[in-house]
């Protein structure tokens, strides 16, 4: 295969440099050798420093992928006898409720269609009417459709009120401003193959230390996954169980090359890409189905034209070495996902554009830009 076969416009695994994967090519390791020690210590430390956690937060790092760093982080953060408000907007936040209702956590849900963000007026309602809920969960980046929750406001608020957020920042971290620090956030789990541009099989938690400090005398939800032993092992420069020494090793490779392009830049670029893509299929008569000012600058949604299915215009794209996202559940029919992380470049957006010009033209689509 050439190099860069396919354009990823999924939302990760994106497409990577040819460095951070040919940092998979180590020679065999064993992973309770110093060797691979100071590979994770420097990963955990380089993570934190890019996130801007500063001394105030650590780094935790799972073998799985962006859900097991989600659970690690829901199951461990609420303590017996309280309760977890979940922000439910989209597919991801739906998996926040499950993942809480499994380990026997209690949930409340504030819930949302998958086009509108989270008031957090109502959080504060929500929290002020139950004294029981210690945490809030909320998805950053609702991956479902490209919509953007307030976090900080949210953060605000719960701080406010005396309480905790757990965030999912899969899709974000990396991709959108996010201060970590802010009061009120304990926990935020992340993945090595979105924003960071590193390979699937390493997820991760940026952990406010004094959160993470206090589970030492709380009995785990989980075995494998959980948070304080993982944490606990790694400080001391080694892991419970058998990590993916190769994939770890990609990502150290992802972070060095994240400083060298600087967090604010890739953030930059991104919104570059995601102006090109969208005034681009704009032209082209596409429609955006979140509305402006609740847009990341990660993925888009645009609804499929009149007449076309995904699969038509997946396939169209495909054989122009374009690889579209199928929307989740119901929204297949009317829409689909445009993601543009990565290491995709805005003149690689001017391409993307291009290529749906000629896959409509392909499928004799009416386009306002060919009349
Ligand atoms: C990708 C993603 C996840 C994790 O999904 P995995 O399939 O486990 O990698 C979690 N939350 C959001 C918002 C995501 O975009």
């Amino acid at each position: 295969m050439s190099e860069r076969d396919w354009i990823l416009l999924n939302p990760g695994p994106a497409n990577t440099t040819r460095t951070v994967r040919q940092a998979l090519l180590i020679p065999d390791l064993c992973h309770r050798e110093p060797e691979f020690f100071a590979v994770m210590r420097e990963c955990r430390v380089r993570l934190v420093r890019l996130a801007g956690g500063g001394d105030a937060f650590t780094a935790v790092l799972f073998t799985g992928s962006g859900t097991a760093a989600v659970e690690a982080a829901i199951c461990a953060a609420v303590p017996e006898g309280r309760s977890l408000l979940v922000v439910n907007n989209g597919v991801y936040g739906d998996r926040l409720v499950r993942i809480a209702r499994v380990h026997g956590i209690p949930v409340e849900v504030l819930a949302y269609d998958i086009v509108t963000p989270v008031a957090p007026a109502d959080v504060a309602g929500a929290l002020r009417a139950r004294p029981e809920v210690s945490h809030v969960a909320l998805v950053h980046h609702e991956t479902t459709t490209g919509l953007l929750n307030p976090l900080a406001e949210v953060a605000r608020v719960a701080a406010d009120l005396g309480r905790r957020v757990v965030v999912d920042a899969v899709s974000s971290l990396f991709g959108e401003p996010l201060d970590i620090t802010q009061d009120g956030i304990d926990f935020v789990a992340a993945s090595a193959n979105k924003c960071l541009q590193a390979i699937p099989g390493i997820s991760f938690v940026l952990a406010r230390r004094s959160a993470i400090e206090v589970l030492k005398s709380r009995p785990p939800r989980s075995v494998y996954l959980d948070l304080y032993t993982h944490w606990a092992t790694q400080e001391q420069d080694n892991t419970p169980f058998t990590p993916a020494v190769q994939v770890v090793h990609a990502v150290r490779q992802a972070l060095i090359e994240l400083e060298a392009e600087g967090v604010a830049a890739r953030l930059e670029r991104y919104a570059e890409n995601a102006r090109i893509l969208r005034s681009g299929l704009a032209a082209l008569g596409f429609e955006i189905l979140v509305p402006e000012g609740a847009r990341t600058n990660v993925l888009t949604t645009f609804r499929l034209p009149p007449g076309v299915t995904y699969d038509a215009l997946h396939d169209a794209m495909k054989r122009r070495g374009y690889i579209i996202y199928v929307g989740q559940g119901d929204i297949r029919n009317y829409a689909f996902r445009v993601a543009n992380m990565g290491t995709l470049a805005p003149r690689d957006m001017d391409g993307v554009v291009a290529a749906f010009a000629a896959a409509l033209e392909e499928l004799g689509i009416p386009t306002p830009a060919r009349g």
